[in-house]
């Protein structure tokens, strides 16, 4: 056989068209990609467990003498069989099984087992083993490597996949693939050779580490994780260095707009905005695109630092968008922008999916002419047939709803003639410094790590639902001293499968039992223009209490607001609970956030809510939330905006990026050939982060 890594994969033995075919749709095309095609768990079926050793939860081999073998009825049939080895006993179920199966099982007849261990009714029990029974005297064989079982692929068995990695090892065995990692990084690291850890990865040898390698701490493990981020971090640089390289317009201008603005503000600028500022206008005045990411807590006031750089760019004769994620905060935007600049004689244009035609006729129209300096709206901004006039600058308010492709696609539609346009990405959700590094690589970064003076810290509780009378008249109370609140509930229906208090159910509830207090109703279903009405109420006072889905997460401000009330807080991510309790404390009075939960209670949950309890940092909630998540359990790339991985996994692996970043920086330098070898290896032609 002389198939090689390289090889398509219909050279391998037992790979015809179709086949090929189900395995392109799982990204393999190539010999070697069945190499990385890493299983997801192990099991041991290389030893015996003794059934009086068996743990709950255990999947295991055993071997046993059949005692006894029933039938019983439980709203159904079951098979019942009872094994003893001497050291304890166990009972096999079954819920299909035929005759000829249920007289394999005489008593005294010996059988091997293997499955999960679980509590019975009467002590521990197998649902549906795989079994075999043993021929008199016959051994138990046992495996001398632990199972490899491979993900979930459609329509492609397991054992398929065991025998097409079987002849990929072969082939690596043969020749090995490129040691792409320099010595000097393995050796610091500790880390082994690339064809070591994947041979050891696919067969793991009796004597493996078999906890190290179940928990994903094994070197071997590491050894691929540690290339695969290198491989993402790298391609992200590789950008970076790129828009050093593209040609975007200068902005020099608008320092008089800029300063009527600023002067023009109800407050003074705290210094963390100042150096911000700073930051972003030394950026823009280069001919090379900015690419940089604005990092502050929710309240930090970033809104207005981007105002400011859209002002630069539309005192030096250029266009400026602003792009959030949903229609709510994109049309709050538009509304500070409109109160902020059309004194300055500066009239934005808004954008949305849901609008009119006439008006969105009018509003490409100005975009296109430049007559509109500013354009405000959700991603139709950057849709087919919205064309810009010049624009220089886009600003990208909470990163973290967009991923990183989307932000690519955005640079490459925003390309005026050679221009690229600068740009400018702000997040509300702190990300602890290692995520920001595997997600951001391609930025640069600013933090507003300063709150406008005279806010106090949102004092919170966590309380049973039990309780919710109490927090009703707590709600009343503040209304009634001139006050608003928010009450948060995940749902808008009642959803049986979800258990979810369900907003509409909230809003009846509590209209009659606040009979004197204004109550009002968003929700995600709501058409824009409702959500927009019912947030305007709320904004001017008309709605004392603002029953609410988590449509009012991101950016939605409203000063005299001072209390809020999050149903199912438990069932919430802490960084999507503490971007919702930013909603509140951004006027003078003190404010409070009270968490309600469904008893009992794990423990888990409870210190998840206690973080909320003992801090306001959002940098500080991200780095708990971090630290409190099993791997696998990592906020998705659709949350943070990170990459697809298919070994790394942030939630366990976040801890390498340091050692990640020196390692890109000696490639970098001593040996540069190597990294887009890495890239290639990983993410492939397609898969790669912009034209590099
Ligand atoms: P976020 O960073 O969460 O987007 P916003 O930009 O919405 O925060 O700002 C929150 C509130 O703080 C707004 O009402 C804004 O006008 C106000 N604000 C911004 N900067 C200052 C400042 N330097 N002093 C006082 N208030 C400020
Ligand atoms: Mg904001």
């Amino acid at each position: 056989m002389g198939a090689t890594l390289a090889s398509p994969l219909t050279e391998l033995a037992g790979v015809g068209p179709a086949l090929a075919t189900k395995l392109e749709r799982l990204g393999l095309f190539r010999v070697e990609d069945l190499l990385f095609l890493l299983p997801m768990r192990y099991e041991d079926r290389t030893q015996l467990v003794r059934l009086g050793a068996m743990q709950l939860g255990q999947r295991c081999l055993v071997t046993g003498e059949v005692q006894l073998a029933e039938t019983v009825y439980r709203g159904r049939r079951n098979l019942l069989v009872r094994i003893s080895d001497g050291t304890g006993q166990a009972t096999l179920r079954f819920f299909h099984f035929s005759k000829q199966q249920q007289a394999q099982f005489r008593p005294g007849v010996h059988v091997t087992c293997f499955g999960e261990v679980r509590k019975g009714p009467v002590g521990l029990e197998m649902v549906h083993p795989e079994y075999r029974i043993l021929r008199d005297n016959q051994d138990p064989a046992v495996n001398d490597s632990l199972t490899a079982i491979y993900p979930a692929t459609e329509g492609v068995q397991q054992g398929r996949l065991r025998r097409l990695t079987d002849q990929a090892l072969q082939c690596m065995r043969r020749s090995p693939p490129t040691e792409l990692l320099p010595a000097v990084i393995r050796q610091e690291l500790d880390l082994p050779e690339l064809a070591e850890a994947i041979e050891y990865l696919h067969r793991p040898p009796a004597d493996a580490d078999t906890a190290a390698i179940v928990a994903g701490r094994h070197p071997c493990q590491v050894r691929l994780a540690f290339e695969e981020l290198l491989a993402h971090y790298l391609s992200l640089r590789n950008l970076r260095a790129l828009a050093q390289n593209q040609r975007a317009a200068a902005l020099t201008g608008g320092d008089d707009e800029v300063r009527a603005f600023v002067s023009s503000l109800p407050f003074t600028l705290t210094g963390a905005q100042q150096r911000v500022v700073g930051e972003l206008l030394a950026d823009m005045g280069e001919p090379h695109p900015m690419m940089r990411l604005v990092q502050g807590d929710v309240g930090s006031g970033k809104t207005v630092v981007a105002a400011i750089a859209c002002l630069k760019a539309i005192g030096s004769g250029q266009q400026a968008a602003v792009m959030a994620p949903t229609e709510l905060l994109a049309e709050q935007h538009w509304r500070n922008f409109c109160d902020w600049l059309q004194p300055l004689g500066i009239q934005p244009a808004w954008l949305s999916g849901s609008q009119k035609a006439a008006e969105r006729r009018a509003s490409l129209a100005a975009i296109a002419d430049g007559s509109a300096g500013l354009a405000v709206g959700t991603h139709a901004l950057f849709q087919e047939g919205v064309q810009f006039r010049n624009l220089a600058l886009v600003v990208i308010d909470e990163q973290h709803r967009f991923g990183v492709q989307q932000r690519l696609a955005l640079r490459e539609k925003g390309i005026a003639g050679s221009d690229y346009p600068h740009q400018l990405v702000m997040t509300a959700t702190p990300i602890p410094r290692t995520l920001a590094m595997a997600a951001y690589a391609d930025l640069d970064t600013s933090i507003i790590d300063e709150l406008p003076p005279g806010r106090q810290p949102v004092q919170t509780v966590a309380l049973p639902e039990t309780r919710r009378d109490e927090v009703i008249d707590r709600v009343r109370s503040a209304c009634e001293s001139g006050q608003q609140a928010y009450w948060v509930c995940p749902l808008i229906e009642e959803s049986d499968v979800l258990d979810f208090e369900a907003a509409e159910v909230s809003y009846e509830m509590l209209s009659r039992a606040l009979p004197d207090i204004r109550v009002g109703l968003v929700h995600g279903r709501m058409r824009p223009a409702e959500k927009e009405l019912g947030m305007r109420a709320f904004k001017d006072g008309t709605i004392q209490l603002l029953v609410a889905t988590t449509v009012i997460e991101v950016g939605v401000d409203v000063p005299n607001a001072s209390l809020m009330i999050i149903e199912n807080a438990e069932r919430m991510g802490l960084s999507q609970l503490h971007q919702l309790r930013g909603r509140v404390g951004r006027g003078a009075a003190q404010s409070h956030c009270v968490l309600l939960y469904k008893p009992p209670l794990g423990q888990r949950s409870r210190s998840r809510l206690a973080v909320l309890r003992d801090t306001n940092d959002g940098f500080v909630v991200a780095q708990r939330d971090l630290e409190l998540r099993g791997p696998g359990e990592l906020l998705g790339t659709r949350q943070t905006g990170l990459p697809d991985y298919r070994i790394a996994d942030l939630g366990r692996d976040a801890h390498l990026m340091p050692q990640v970043q020196k390692a890109a920086e000696t490639i970098r330098r001593d040996a540069p050939d190597i990294g887009p070898a890495i890239v290639r290896r990983w993410l492939g032609d397609a898969g790669r982060y912009g034209k590099v």
